[in-house]
């Protein structure tokens, strides 16, 4: 690494081994630097480009739990990190004084059909069950008539109503991986090297070959380089014939237009309308298996964009202020993957998070440190563990 890249961002200088490299700085790797930076380790934390800007890098920050039916392990565990996602946000923005953009402000669902409606009623009384916080608080999936403002949608075709769901909230993801950054440069045991590349870990050796030709021992490596985990994983298991997962292309874009920041987000057949702080709505987004340019955006988007102005009528005129494509990291078993690799027990993946990372990210962060800090057991589904991938 040059001087500039060995992290005395932080006022450190790093050996050659760390207590915790970790592996690509998204939302998932930076939680996971945090959380291991307050407990006190030595963290080298390496990202090939600037921290933040991969798939972490949208507009959109939607955070939303699963449906309130057929509840299990999963919905619950998701439900619970998005609760404890208000309490570790109001902490990182008390530490670090900028803003994440996030605020609970719900989410409304049109429902083009009648039928849906019917549906939509089942939901509301298994929300009352579900939906539920530990300090009493309850959350609902609320059949209405009406938007909350006339215009917020249109009602023309919404046949079955409405459903504003109040536990849905949204942060801006440019804003909340930046006070995550900025919260790592309160800590002197923590490095950062950016366009620095992890090529190679070695599992037997503990040891890590870096694009600038280092080599750097670790105690424990955390693999949160997105979609491009599952490659370096899958050379951790030689055994292993089939990819652990694989990128899944998303674009998005970002209007200019004086909205209330306090309006619910509007999602409909995959369209989301996120309004922000700012006077921005974000528009998003697609979900491409297969791509040929990965970074482009294209007429996909412009689609989009055009549905969300027919949807919300005061956006029909709104500049498009900035046009995005990322590669969300979607695991072949769906769910998250997180935990020790079974051959190499001192590499722990930490990645998967395909649509939801935002939501989870600080949750899984902390079942991915639980081997590296001895602490206690964070429950996570079983599925999301790296067994189960490998099974
Ligand atoms: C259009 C779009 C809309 C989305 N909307 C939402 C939403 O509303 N809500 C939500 O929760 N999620 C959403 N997502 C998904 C979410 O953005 C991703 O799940 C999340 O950003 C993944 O975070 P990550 O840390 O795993 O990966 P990334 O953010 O991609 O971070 C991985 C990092 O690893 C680095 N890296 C890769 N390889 C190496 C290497 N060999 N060495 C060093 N560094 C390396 C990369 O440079 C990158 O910075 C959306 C995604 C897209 C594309």
């Amino acid at each position: 690494m040059t001087e500039g890249d060995k992290a005395p961002r932080n006022g450190g200088q790093w050996g050659r081994s760390v207590d915790l490299l970790i592996v690509g700085g998204g939302v998932m790797g930076l939680w996971a630097a945090l959380k291991a930076a307050r407990a006190g380790l030595d963290v080298l934390l390496v990202d090939e480009g600037r921290l933040g800007q991969g798939a972490s890098y949208g507009h959109l920050g939607a955070l939303m739990a699963h449906m309130p039916d057929k509840w299990n392990a999963k919905k619950q565990f998701q439900f619970d990190a998005l609760l404890s996602l208000e309490t570790e946000v109001r902490a990182l923005e008390a530490e670090t004084g900028l803003s994440t953009g996030y605020a609970r402000t719900g989410r409304l669902i049109p429902l083009p059909k009648p039928h849906l409606r019917d549906i939509a009623l089942r939901h509301e009384t298994e929300a009352r069950i579900n939906w539920r916080a530990g300090d009493g608080r309850r959350f609902e999936w609320r059949v209405t008539d009406q938007p909350p403002v006339p215009g917020w949608s249109q009602t023309e075709g919404i046949e079955g109503g409405f459903v504003l769901d109040t536990f849905a909230a949204r942060a801006n993801p440019r804003g909340f991986t930046a006070s995550l950054t900025a919260a790592l440069r309160h800590f002197n045991n923590v490095g950062v090297a950016e366009n620095v590349a992890v090529l190679d870990l070695d599992g037997m050796r503990s040891e890590a070959r870096l694009s600038t030709g280092d080599i750097i021992g670790f105690g424990h490596a955390i693999v949160a380089s997105g979609y491009q985990a599952f490659p370096m994983l899958e050379r951790l298991l030689p055994a292993r014939k089939t990819p652990l997962g694989m990128p899944v292309k998303g674009q998005s874009a970002l209007l200019a237009a004086e909205i209330d920041p306090s309006l619910p987000l509007i999602f409909l057949d995959g369209l989301y309308v996120v309004p922000h702080e700012g006077a921005k709505i974000a528009i998003g987004s697609t979900s491409e298996n297969v791509f040929d340019e990965p970074f482009a955006t294209d007429e996909q988007l412009e689609a989009l964009i055009r549905r969300a102005r027919q949807l919300v009528p005061a956006l029909k005129d709104a500049p498009v202020i900035d046009r995005w494509a990322g590669l969300r990291p979607k695991a072949l078993a769906r769910d998250p993957m997180v935990g020790p690799v079974p051959e190499a027990q001192r590499i722990i993946a930490l990645t998967g998070g395909f649509k939801v990372s935002f939501g989870i990210a600080h949750r899984l962060a902390d079942a991915a440190l639980r081997s590296v800090l001895g602490s206690a057991e964070v429950e996570i589904p079983s599925t999301f563990r790296v067994e189960h991938h490998l099974a």
